[in-house]
């Protein structure tokens, strides 16, 4: 039988262990979810960045519910954007009432004319979608200063494969009604999700894991594809006939040696964010409704912050409110994260009236250094000629790292059950 190992127990490394059970995992951190695991810090559980599932794929929901007793059914999201001193509903354009009157009429007479001028031509790039679809002032207002925020790059940089789910194009009737009353948000497609009550968001995944072959604290280091042999830190080397990757594809392409030059260059062009999370727990009940927020200002760090306490509804019955606030980095960018830390904690007390040095009951922070994958121009074509570079070398890419696409995690878990029948084709067709 053939030997398959699967690098990384994520998401995608899950899926296709439920495909293939012989399959053997190998994981570097201690404990299996990869992204989707949630840090225990002193009996609260924080996730890496806000995350919930809003999937659309009934065996999925089905599969992560069943496994819990207590999952709390959100039926209608509560978002809001922070903008200049000023809380509106998300997305903003469907909540024009909420600016004062001048702006809303700018945004207004923009949107309209960005609809009546419509060229045919399809948008090529981020800012010409969003030029599109909501007009200048709502573009330059809010878009572009949270693209430099969230995705540090410049939203002329930005491909649009990446807008599925997140982005909704604009619905001029909504817009219309929603600039003179206020009106109930149902367009955004996270309106209504799902949590787990208690545990953080790995809690819908930790029993699945309990039956499966992995190998934990064993970080793949060296990678030998010509005689088919992966090199742990811990020295163990490991022989297979086919590999299931999930972990970043620049941090598996690096470990080959050597590479091509032109493999070499396309993997340097791969861009990501890494995440700073500032987790705190405010000895205040009740902060806010909110269950997470989107700022657009550029003097105030976080681009989005979540209220885990209310994705539970853990805060119905507590006495303090949780917070994470989430700040994005360029992989290639330098950052203090101690003075970020510092200064989070004093902009979250101003936004949501707390006192710094009184009502915080805990404050923490931790990296994720692969946060999101940058969705720029050149993504697509470098990522189509590594991963068809790996499976000549009889290595399968898997999930949102090893595809290098940005994926939800039911997404991830699907690409890693794709991955496993692939290659039981390709083995049947041998
Ligand atoms: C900030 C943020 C917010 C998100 N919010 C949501 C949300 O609200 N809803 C939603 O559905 N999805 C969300 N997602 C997406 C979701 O988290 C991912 O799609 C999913 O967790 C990815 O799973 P994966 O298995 O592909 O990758 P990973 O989870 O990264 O799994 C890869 C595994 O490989 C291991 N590994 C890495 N290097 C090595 C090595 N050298 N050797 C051995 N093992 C290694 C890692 O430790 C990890 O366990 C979010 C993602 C981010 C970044």
């Amino acid at each position: 039988m053939d030997d398959i190992i699967v690098l990384g127990a994520g998401l995608a490394g899950l899926g296709f262990a439920h495909e293939n059970p012989s399959a053997r995992i190998f994981e570097k951190n201690q404990h299996p979810g990869g992204r989707a695991f949630s840090c225990p810090v002193d009996g609260y559980f924080f996730d890496q960045g806000a995350h919930i599932s809003h999937t659309k794929k009934e065996d999925f929901r089905r599969l992560i519910c069943s496994a819990l007793d207590k999952v709390n059914q959100i039926k209608s999201s509560n978002v809001s954007n922070y903008w200049k001193g000023l809380w509106m509903t998300y997305p903003v354009q469907n909540h024009l009432n909420q600016l004062p009157q001048n702006q809303k009429v700018e945004a207004l007479i923009d949107l309209v004319m960005s609809h009546v001028d419509q060229n045919k031509n399809e948008a090529v790039n981020y800012l010409q979608w969003c030029q599109k679809q909501y007009g200048n002032f709502l573009t330059h207002n809010f878009y572009e200063v949270f693209t430099q925020k969230y995705w540090r790059v410049e939203m002329e940089q930005l491909a649009t494969d990446w807008l599925g789910g997140r982005l909704i194009p604009s619905l001029v009737p909504n817009i219309i009604r929603g600039a003179f009353s206020s009106q109930q948000e149902k367009q955004t497609s996270f309106n209504k999700f799902y949590y787990p009550k208690q545990g953080g968001f790995f809690a819908f995944f930790e029993s699945l894991y309990s039956e499966l072959d992995i190998q934990f604290n064993e970080k793949a280091v060296e990678l030998d594809v010509n005689k088919k042999q992966i090199t742990f830190s811990s020295g163990r080397k490991e022989s297979y006939d086919i590999l299931a990757n999930s972990i970043p594809l620049p941090e598996l392409i690096n470990m080959i040696n050597p590479i091509p030059a032109s493999v070499k260059q396309a993997v340097e062009m791969l861009r990501h964010t890494k995440l700073l999370c500032v987790n705190m727990v405010i000895s205040k009940p009740a902060l806010t409704k909110n269950h997470w927020c989107y700022i657009y200002d550029h003097d105030i760090g976080p681009a989005r912050v979540s209220f885990p306490g209310n994705l539970s509804a853990a805060s119905e019955q507590n006495e303090v409110s949780m917070l994470q606030a989430e700040i994005f980095r360029r992989d290639n960018e330098n950052w203090d994260t101690e003075s970020l830390t510092q200064d989070t904690i004093s902009q979250m007390a101003n936004m949501y009236g707390f006192d710094a040095q009184r009502d915080v009951a805990l404050a923490n922070s931790f990296v994720v250094p692969y946060a999101y994958v940058i969705s720029d121009i050149n993504r697509q074509p470098l990522v189509s000629y590594l991963l068809s570079w790996l499976r000549e070398k009889d290595v399968f890419s898997m999930g949102l790292y090893g595809k290098w696409k940005y994926v939800w995690s039911d997404v991830a878990y699907y690409s890693g059950r794709e991955t496993a029948n692939e290659i039981k084709e390709q083995l049947c067709q041998v």
